[in-house]
């Protein structure tokens, strides 16, 4: 449907490949109240603990294509090799995890749109704008699309309940796709120079400043619905 009526959403490989599972027990020494990343050379690895004494971790790794065939036979075993050299907890977590558990999947988003709908097709969620998960942001995004355009729909007449859904959504869905690749491209850097660098500076952030970065991605306000023409 959306190749077909919004050509302009066209996919892109974000250049890297990811492999996620959840597996049993928090490590001790891990805070469970944090979600922690840690970056290599184009390979980083992230945790976070979840309800049921559980880790959910997923692990990055650049690529050069979609569906390389070298990386689509890397295994549980692989993936511990691969991140050997990656600091506790992560051996744990991974020798912790069940193999058939294990989800690989090449990172692609949408080139932004200028718009979700035409006529009476309208696009919510990673149909209109599939980012890369490096903001946590997709399924977020996916969830307000629904609330508003329910909002919407229940007050006004479909054909302006679409347009205000356009004005709503596509400058925030934009913004996030456009952060969250630049995020990805930085954690994505392979370069043995800069890496060392970027990790120095990247830990010398106070914790803050990165927290108002996240907080201007999080605080939204939703306008009220004007209902009067
Ligand atoms: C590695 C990775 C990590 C991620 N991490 C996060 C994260 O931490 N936080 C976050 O918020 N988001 C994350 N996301 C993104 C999140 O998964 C998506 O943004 C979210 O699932 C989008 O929801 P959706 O309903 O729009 O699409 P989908 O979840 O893709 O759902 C679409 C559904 O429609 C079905 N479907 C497709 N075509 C048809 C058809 N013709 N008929 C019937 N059914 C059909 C599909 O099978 C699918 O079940 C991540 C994504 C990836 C790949």
């Amino acid at each position: 449907m959306r190749k077909a009526l919004f050509p302009e959403g066209r996919e892109h490989f974000a250049r890297y490949t990811c492999w996620r599972a959840i597996s049993p027990g928090v490590p001790r020494g891990m805070d469970p109240a944090r979600l922690s990343e840690s970056w290599g050379a184009s390979k980083r690895f992230g945790l976070a603990a979840i309800p049921g004494d559980r880790v959910y971790w997923f692990a990055c790794c650049g690529a050069e294509r979609t569906d390389d065939p070298a990386l689509a036979r890397l295994d549980l075993e692989g993936i511990k090799a691969f991140f050997a050299d990656f600091h506790e907890p992560i051996p744990e977590v991974l020798a912790r995890t069940p193999p058939a558990s294990l989800i690989w999947t090449d990172i692609l988003d949408l080139n932004p749109m200028s718009s979700f709908t035409r006529g009476k097709v309208v696009l919510l969620g990673d149909a209109a704008h599939a980012v890369t998960p490096d903001l946590g942001q997709g399924a977020g995004l996916a969830i307000e699309d629904a609330a508003v355009l329910a909002a919407l729909l229940a007050r006004l007449p479909s054909e302006r309940a679409l347009r205000e859904y356009d004005a709503r959504r596509v400058v925030r869905a934009r913004r996030i796709a456009i952060e969250s690749r630049l995020y990805a491209r930085v954690a994505q850097w392979r370069n043995p120079l800069v890496v060392p660098l970027r990790n120095f500076i990247v830990s010398s952030i106070p914790e803050r400043f990165m927290d108002r970065q996240l907080d201007a991605v999080l605080d939204i306000a939703f306008d009220p619905i004007r209902t009067a023409a």
